[in-house]
């Protein structure tokens, strides 16, 4: 019998063994660094001339290894090797479908350091986040699998004398799977593996910066048993291949997870009907945030300034569920400003491959670019309190960055930087405060720092986010626990680890018999 979900714990790294196992997996992940990765395309490994090249981020000279690279030839070969899987796909029943992410997620969590370790030489991650983006991606293997055991039988509904009614989830077909880079390996597995289970099979278009986790991943998805066909690996410029799967006719649904302006620019490719297409594809859309973190007066302030620190500089900043926005009551500003100003001093910034480092470099050149000019915005509108350098002669660091003494409008506190960049503003009061935390596009992640539960209350009607946290940071949502997916500008709010998300990858059948 299936064990209940539990999630996958995290690493204790105090622990000599642990510390060891994850040295252990820099080691191996050394030994096959600068390898070349081929395509994956119904089973057949195809290698191209045009590489994409990734780098460590906190050490450009050091190669992590070269991925083939799709045009539109492979891409539509991928497609059509896709359509001809899902015919068999879809009839293999659900408990061998789930069967093939439980091994999976064996595998993973059998090499769980050396998944970390790439992360880290990949991503940037710092052990911490590295071991965070493992778990999570077994997380996501194990909820899925048996998400789809629990709805295999559909749903009951009514049935009168002499009838029998059923109401059955079937796939949907051919989904493409275009993900990020700054879960890796976590997003893109989870939204792979969790079209695949619900019996569609896809084509797999990984973040361009981070394309040898992916590889990675598929490989092991080939040794849990997945057949030839129902992954297909095509690595590419998002421009070239992205825009070809997305308008293909035969795309059934998208799987995106990335920035707001190519979400728009997929939920919008996607709205047109192409020659011979016979269905309205479906868009699953998780993208950017302009996270707050709230104090009230009556608040523990040191939680606050931790909530808030630990939310803007996981990961330098780069989570879309980061906390960019501190809105404070004015009587308590000037504390939890200040308290946030030392607590970044401390924070050690260099190598992620250190257990001593908090935080790592930002991805590349353009992310470093990008977050340097939101800098210079910010020492226009507001104050620099903290941080504000860069340095990108070896990798792209950035140091921790607190500006204060914004307004609510100024483009620091309305635009996504995706940066370890975190703005202050004042409110009068807690409503004024909620009202500021809503005034954005976006509706990802939020919380609230306080003892008055009038105010949590408050709080859980009126703060318009997906992921709504009390008394704890914005960032951190745990698959089957915090279901994690947002409103407005941030996405479809498809809640990914939740219990509808596989019922996004498919379609439901009623069926109806006399007696
Ligand atoms: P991105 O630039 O939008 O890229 C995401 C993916 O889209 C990449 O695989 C990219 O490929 C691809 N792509 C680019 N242009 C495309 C096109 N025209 N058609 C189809 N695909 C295309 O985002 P990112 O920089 O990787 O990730 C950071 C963003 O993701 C942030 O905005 C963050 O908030 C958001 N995010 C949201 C969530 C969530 O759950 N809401 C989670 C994580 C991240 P290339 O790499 O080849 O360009």
């Amino acid at each position: 019998m299936v064990q209940p979900y539990k999630h996958e714990p995290f690493t204790d790294f105090t622990n000599e063994k642990e510390r060891e196992g994850y040295l252990l997996g820099l080691k191996t992940v050394e030994g096959y660094l600068g390898q070349d990765y081929d395509l994956l395309i119904g089973g057949e490994r195809i290698s191209t001339e045009d590489k994409i090249v990734s780098v460590n981020p906190s050490n450009k000279e050091e190669v992590i290894g070269r991925v083939s690279k799709a045009n539109r030839d492979l891409a539509e070969k991928a497609m059509q090797s896709a359509v001809e899987a899902f015919k068999t796909w879809k009839k293999v029943k659900p408990e061998t479908r789930a069967d093939v992410l439980f091994k999976a997620a064996a595998i993973i969590r059998r090499r769980k350091h050396e998944f970390s370790a790439l992360l880290t030489k990949e991503a940037g991650k710092p052990w911490k986040e590295a071991d965070a983006d493992t778990a999570e991606a077994i997380d996501f293997l194990e909820f899925y699998a048996r998400q789809m055991l629990a709805i295999k039988d559909g749903v009951p509904v009514n049935s009168r004398p002499n009838e029998f009614n059923r109401y059955d989830y079937i796939p949907l077909g051919v989904g493409v799977i275009i993900s990020p880079w700054n879960f890796p390996l976590a997003i893109m597995a989870g939204t792979t593996v969790a079209a695949i289970v619900s019996g569609n099979t896809v084509l797999l278009k990984p973040a361009s910066t981070t394309p040898i986790v992916a590889a990675k991943f598929v490989e092991v998805m080939e040794e849990a048993g997945l057949p030839a066909g129902v992954l297909n690996f095509v690595p590419g410029s998002g421009a070239e291949v992205g825009d070809y799967l997305v308008d293909h006719k035969d795309t059934r649904f998208i799987s995106f997870t990335g920035s707001r302006d190519v979400g728009l620019r997929i939920f919008e490719r996607a709205s047109k009907l192409n020659e011979g297409q016979i269905w309205l594809k479906r868009v699953i859309a998780e993208m950017g945030g302009k996270d707050t973190i709230v104090v009230d007066n009556d608040a523990d302030l040191e939680l606050a300034a931790q909530s808030i620190v630990a939310g803007a500089f996981g990961f330098s900043g780069q989570k879309c569920s980061a906390c960019s926005r501190a809105v404070i009551v004015e009587d308590v500003y000037d504390q939890v400003l200040n308290r946030v100003v030392e607590l970044t001093n401390e924070l050690t910034l260099g190598n992620p491959e250190e257990q001593s480092t908090f935080m790592g470099p930002v991805i590349d050149q353009s992310a470093f670019d990008k977050i340097m000019s939101y800098v210079e915005i910010g020492k226009q509108e507001g104050k620099l309190m903290t941080g504000g350098e860069g340095d990108s002669s070896k990798g792209f660091f950035i140091k921790p960055t607190v500006f204060a003494d914004l307004q609510p409008n100024d483009r620091l506190m309305q635009e996504e930087i995706f940066g370890p960049v975190v703005g202050f503003t004042k409110a009068k009061n807690f409503t004024e405060a909620i009202e500021i935390a809503n005034n954005t596009e976006y509706g990802l992640t939020g919380a609230v720092i306080t003892r008055n539960r009038a105010h949590i209350e408050q709080a859980r009607e009126d703060f318009h986010v997906g992921n709504l946290y009390f008394n704890r940071s914005c960032t951190g949502a745990i698959v089957g626990y915090q279901p994690f997916g947002g409103f407005n500008m941030s996405g479809t709010d498809s809640k990914a680890g939740g219990p509808d998300y596989l019922l996004l990858h498919m379609q439901a059948k009623t069926t109806s018999e006399m007696y």
